[in-house]
């Protein structure tokens, strides 16, 4: 092999993910566009708040364009990450430092960074929590290290138990999704509690920090009057990886951030790697343009009552058919049972009715599809006849 062999893997062989979606578009020039229920892409479908397209133009009709379209500082333009430390400690009541941040290209670049600040050696393991999203294995290992996930309990939450058992002294971090993709589960705060008392045992136990990479893309997608707490309330050695692509349905315009808290243990020493993870991977100075844009909009979010109402009716319709899933109160994703307790059999019998949804083996959790419903209403409505015929071929409906 000429390239790097794990690179050329990891290129070669696309997610389940894209191959599905892929698939998706050839199928919809086979059949037509309006015959394919695709659920496969955590693609936002609500527009962006208005006050996006306000504040753009507003920036595009700066005089001094240079500086618009400009290099700002590696780590993103202060007064950018001033207003969003101000921002946040107003909604959930926590002091960022703008000296401890870092504007990234996503919560993609934001965990890359990350994991690359804090692995130091080959036997470092990062613990999560199944189901997860698929890249943390990707990130994780690039990084030097080995992705270990921990089942969930009942209801796809986290077990307590089974966490502070995989906790050993080559436990470096622990990645937290609230809400999570591809469950839709929000983790209560006594859950959040419980995992922060177990980390504090344990890096007292190994003399170490653990540090809880917390990635939020879905954070202000909530429903059901829950809040997303703020993690570094509960716990001091953590890293929250943010990103905007979800809140303010800006997925291709890759802009978030990394924020250091700023009681970690020696959280200057930690920054500075950041900055330096930053640097080696090439994420410095993330897209200028949007930087500014998210400082006008930083608090701001897309219309999540249409991702309320699609789960609304989503998951009214999955149950009474007689599939089984965990209540998604926030994200927009469903995490439906296979009856038969195989996931390929479910995404398959699914695919034979045009109904396109993800088999749940790479999210780490056996047995389950994952439906995104960030789709238009209309799709689902469509899809739902599709979804009770599979019902029925599983015996659910009779
Ligand atoms: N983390 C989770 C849980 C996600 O679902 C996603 C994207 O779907 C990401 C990270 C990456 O997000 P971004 O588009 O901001 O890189």
């Amino acid at each position: 092999m000429i390239c790097n062999e794990k690179m050329y893997a990891l290129g070669a062989k696309r997610s389940v993910i894209r191959e599905l979606f892929e698939y998706g578009k050839k199928r919809k020039a086979e059949v037509g566009e309006d015959k394919v229920y695709d659920f496969s892409l955590g693609n936002p479908s609500v527009p962006p708040p208005k006050e996006v397209k306000e504040a753009l133009l507003r920036l595009l009709d700066t005089p001094n364009e240079t500086a618009l379209h400009g290099y700002t500082s590696a780590q993103g333009d202060k007064g950018v990450r001033e207003t969003i430390a101000k921002n946040y400690k107003e909604k959930y009541g926590f002091a960022f430092d703008p000296d401890l941040m870092y504007m990234t290209c996503g919560a993609a670049a934001s965990l890359a960074i990350s994991l690359n600040a804090v692995i130091k050696d080959e036997k470092d393991e990062v613990l999560t929590f199944a189901p997860f999203f698929p890249e943390y294995r990707v990130f994780t290992e690039k990084a030097g290290a080995k992705l270990v996930a921990v089942s969930p309990a009942e209801g796809l939450d986290i077990d307590v138990e089974a966490f502070a058992a995989a906790i050993n002294a080559h436990t470096r971090a622990v990645i937290l999704n609230s809400p999570n993709n591809p469950s839709g589960v929000v983790y209560s705060e006594e859950k959040i509690k419980a995992v922060a008392e177990v980390l504090k045992a344990a890096s007292a136990k190994y003399g170490a920090p653990i540090y809880l990479i917390s990635d939020e893309p879905y954070r202000e997608l909530i429903f059901d009057g829950k809040k997303a707490p703020s993690l570094p309330l509960y716990y001091k050695d953590v890293i929250v990886c943010y990103s905007y692509s979800k809140a303010l349905s800006l997925p291709g315009e890759r802009i978030g951030y990394i924020a250091v808290s700023p009681q970690a243990t020696d959280a200057e020493a930690l920054y500075l790697a950041v900055c330096g993870a930053g640097r080696a991977l090439g994420y410095v100075c993330a897209p200028s343009l949007f930087q500014l844009l998210v400082k006008e909009c930083d608090a701001y979010t897309g219309d999540i009552n249409a991702y309320k109402e699609n789960r609304d009716l989503l998951y009214g319709a999955l149950t009474e058919y007689g599939f089984t899933c965990a209540y998604p109160s926030g994200a927009f994703y469903l995490f439906v049972q296979s009856p038969t307790g195989d996931a390929s059999a479910l995404s398959e019998a699914a695919k034979e009715e045009d109904v396109l949804v993800v088999p749940s083996d790479s999210f780490g959790c056996a047995g389950y599809v994952r439906i995104a419903y960030c789709v238009s209403r209309d799709l689902i409505e469509r899809s739902l006849p599709a979804f009770r015929r599979i019902a029925e071929k599983f015996g659910l409906r009779k």
